[in-house]
C-alpha cells in the first residue's frame, strides 16, 4: 500500500531567491505509475528528491498513506530511488551492491541471499553476481541499480531519468522491463523523464511541469491525445 499526497509542495533552495517548485498538488493512488515530464530545470528532480527526503520540503505537506512525512528521515520512508548514473559502488560486486542496503539494516544473511537471488533472477543478472560494475554493460548496470532498490521491498519506487544513459535500443527494452516490474511488484512508482515517448508508453498518469509548476495532469490519452 502506498497512496501519496503532495499538498501545496514548494521548494526554495537556500542559495536561491526563486522557488524551484511551487504549489505542487498531486494525489497519487497505490499502484499508479506517475511520470513527471518537462524540460530541464523545471523542478522534476527537486520534487522527486523531496519525496525521497533527500531535499528538505520548504512549503506544504507530503503524506504517504495518510502519514505526514515532511520530517521523516529517508531511511524511514520505505522508498527506493534509482538514479540516472546508477550510483553503484565500483569496488563491490553486483551481489554486494544489491545486498548493501539490507546489510546496513541488519537483515539476516539468509534473507538477504534469498532476496538478492530472486531479484537477480527477475532481472536476468544471475550470471553476473560476482562481477564488478565496470565489467557490465550500461543496461546491466541499470538492472543492478533496479535490483538494489527492489530488494528493499519499498512501498514507493522513485526513478530519476533511469534510462537517459542508455542507447535507443536498450532504452526501449528497459522501458518494457520497468513497466513489467512495476506491474509485478506491489508498489507505487514515480518516474522522471524529459522523453515524451517514455511518458506516453509507461505512465498511468502524466504530470507536465514547467518552471516549477504543474501545467497539466492526465492520462497519456488526455495529455497527448494518444489512443
Ligand atoms: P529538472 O529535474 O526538471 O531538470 P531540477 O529539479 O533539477 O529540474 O531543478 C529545478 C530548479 O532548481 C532549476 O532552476 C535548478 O537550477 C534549481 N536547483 C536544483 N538544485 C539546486 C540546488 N542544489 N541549489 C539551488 N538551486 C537548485
Ligand atoms: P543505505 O544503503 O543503507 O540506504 P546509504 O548511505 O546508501 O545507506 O544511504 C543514506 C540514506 O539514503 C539512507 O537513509 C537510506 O535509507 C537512503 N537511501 C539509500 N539508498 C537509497 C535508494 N536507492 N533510494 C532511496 N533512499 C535510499
Amino acid at each position: 500500500m502506498a497512496d501519496i499526497l503532495l499538498k501545496n509542495i514548494g521548494k526554495r533552495y537556500k542559495n536561491s531567491d526563486t522557488l524551484s517548485v511551487s504549489n505542487f498538488n498531486l494525489d497519487i493512488k497505490h499502484k499508479e505509475f506517475i511520470v513527471f515530464v518537462g524540460p530541464s530545470g523545471c523542478g522534476k528532480s527537486t520534487t522527486l528528491r523531496m519525496i525521497a527526503g533527500l531535499e528538505e520540503i520548504t512549503d506544504g505537506e507530503l503524506f504517504i498513506d495518510n502519514k505526514l512525512m515532511n520530517d521523516v528521515a529517508p531511511k524511514n520512508r520505505d522508498i527506493a530511488m534509482v538514479f540516472q548514473n546508477y550510483a553503484l559502488y565500483p569496488h563491490m560486486t553486483v551481489y554486494d551492491n544489491m545486498a548493501f542496503g539490507l546489510k546496513i539494516k541488519k537483515t539476516p544473511k539468509a534473507e538477504i541471499d534469498a532476496r538478492v537471488k530472486e531479484a537477480a533472477k527477475i532481472l536476468g543478472l544471475e550470471d553476473y553476481l560476482k562481477r564488478k560494475p565496470k565489467a557490465l554493460s550500461g543496461g546491466q548496470r541499470q538492472r543492478v541499480a533496479l535490483g538494489r532498490a527492489m530488494v528493499r521491498n519499498p512501498k514507493v519506487f522513485l526513478m530519476d531519468e533511469p534510462l537517459s544513459n542508455l542507447d535507443a535500443k536498450l532504452r526501449l527494452q528497459m522501458r518494457a522491463e520497468i513497466s513489467k516490474l512495476h506491474r509485478r511488484l506491489d508498489t507505487t512508482t514515480i518516474y522522471v523523464t524529459h522523453d515524451q515517448t517514455e511518458a506516453m508508453t509507461m505512465a498511468s498518469r502524466i504530470v507536465i511541469m514547467k518552471d516549477g509548476v504543474i501545467q497539466q495532469i492526465g492520462t497519456p490519452k488526455e495529455v497527448y491525445n494518444h489512443p
